[in-house]
């Protein structure tokens, strides 16, 4: 008998999937809401400029393509450790390891949690980036989910939140946060909101575990590490687990960041010694490229203050786009006020739309968004508003 001829055929990825039915539609027109990518106005996902001279300097500069320690380079490390937390933290408490992606990143936390700690169990937010599920799952965590979005779809239902985290966690359990830009919904905790969740956490003894994949994407670089300072204002350990994909635009070269903040410096010795032991047996050590670019721009002030511009012109464009949708959304006169967009951040939104409108959008229009109705608005461009907002008009009617 065959040892693999039982094997079921798995269920294609919700997303990645509608990008293989994007890419055979032969509509000139058609436009791709769904995953979640940075587009430019031209449609592409560029190289940053900042990126391009970071790697020809890499290129000129680089001599070996040995391996990198198993928690990646000191250099980056320490540069991860200031963007996350800020100059002020005592660095001899936070313990960073370079990660393949924020993917890469979470399932090491994972692994974490259920090697040394439990295994743990985690709250995750409702709705929340559907891979989360997967990769607790897949270190056999339990998983509880908290009330997010509040029942118009469009804002944070904090009560709800607070009274689950409150009433039915327990000391022990990792709350899982989106530190700014939740996917899928664009709705974020105000800065008082997150004194409360700080408190709540901090009260519970609950271990924040804080998916932070947008970082600049929100208010800024800063402002958005805010929420991360408010929790850590309150309680003395966290996990943040970082990725550069959008920030940097380095999707593809799997740039991320797993850091581990602990109460004191011997903990921290501990803790890093064990993350490595995990990662040894799971990866061995991270690539080196897209980490070496990270670093050589953050090395360099001048390559540091393109990159400023760069991400503050990503974040300002996917503002301006909100702002076009909900304009050219009313003047179709479909009735249907928009406007919750604009208090929305990053690159996503829950539209509102319901599978029905969703599927009509792809097969009548060639109009690709995730069946929740969450649309990538990085995705949308200023020509094509016009299109987008008719089509959305027809479907709504
Ligand atoms: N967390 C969230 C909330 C995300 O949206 C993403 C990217 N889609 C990730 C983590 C993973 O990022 P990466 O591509 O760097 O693995």
């Amino acid at each position: 008998s065959s040892h693999l001829g039982g094997i079921q055929v798995a269920p294609p990825d919700a997303i990645l999937g509608l990008t293989d039915a994007f890419k055979a539609d032969k509509n000139p027109d058609k436009m791709n809401l769904s995953v979640g990518v940075y587009k430019d106005a031209s449609g592409q996902t560029p190289i940053l400029r900042c990126v391009k001279a970071a790697e020809r300097h890499l290129v000129e500069t680089e001599a070996t393509k040995g391996y990198l320690p198993i928690d990646g380079g000191p250099d980056y490390r320490d540069h991860v450790r200031t963007l996350v937390f800020g100059s002020e933290i005592d660095s001899t408490r936070v313990c960073v390891a370079q990660t393949p992606g924020g993917t890469g990143g979470l399932r090491q936390a994972a692994a974490f949690l259920a090697d040394q700690m439990g295994p743990t169990r985690v709250w995750i937010p409702s709705p929340t980036w559907a891979n989360h599920k997967a990769i607790f799952a897949s270190e056999e965590l339990p998983i509880e989910e908290y009330r997010y979005l509040a029942d118009d779809k469009k804002s944070l239902d904090a009560a709800g939140m607070l009274e689950d985290l409150r009433t039915r966690s327990k000391p022990g359990d990792a709350v899982l946060l989106h530190a700014c830009c939740h996917n899928p919904t664009g709705v974020d905790p105000t800065l008082s909101q997150w004194k409360e969740i700080a408190s709540v956490v901090s009260e519970k003894r609950l271990l924040p575990l804080i998916d932070f994949a947008y970082q600049g994407f929100g208010t800024g670089l800063e402002e958005d590490a805010k929420s991360i300072a408010e929790i850590l204002s309150q309680v003395d350990e966290a996990f943040v687990c970082s990725s550069f994909s959008k920030n940097f635009g380095l999707y593809s070269e799997r740039v991320g960041a797993l850091s581990i903040v602990s109460a004191d410096a011997k903990t921290s010795v501990s803790v890093q010694s064990q993350m490595k032991r995990l990662i040894r047996c799971n990866y061995s050590n991270p690539p080196r490229h897209g980490a070496a670019v990270v670093a050589a721009i953050l090395d360099d002030a001048d390559l540091t203050t393109m990159w400023h511009d760069e991400l503050n012109q990503m974040r300002t464009r996917i503002k301006d786009l909100r702002e076009r949708f909900v304009t050219t959304m009313k003047s179709t006169g479909a009735g249907h006020d928009f406007s919750f967009l604009l208090d929305q951040n990053g690159m996503f939104s829950f539209s509102g739309l319901n599978p029905m409108q969703v599927d009509e959008l792809r097969n009548e229009h060639s109009i690709y968004i995730v069946g929740s109705g969450r649309i990538n608005v990085a995705g949308m461009s200023e020509n094509k508003m016009e299109q987008l907002c008719g089509a959305v008009a027809k479907v709504i009617e």
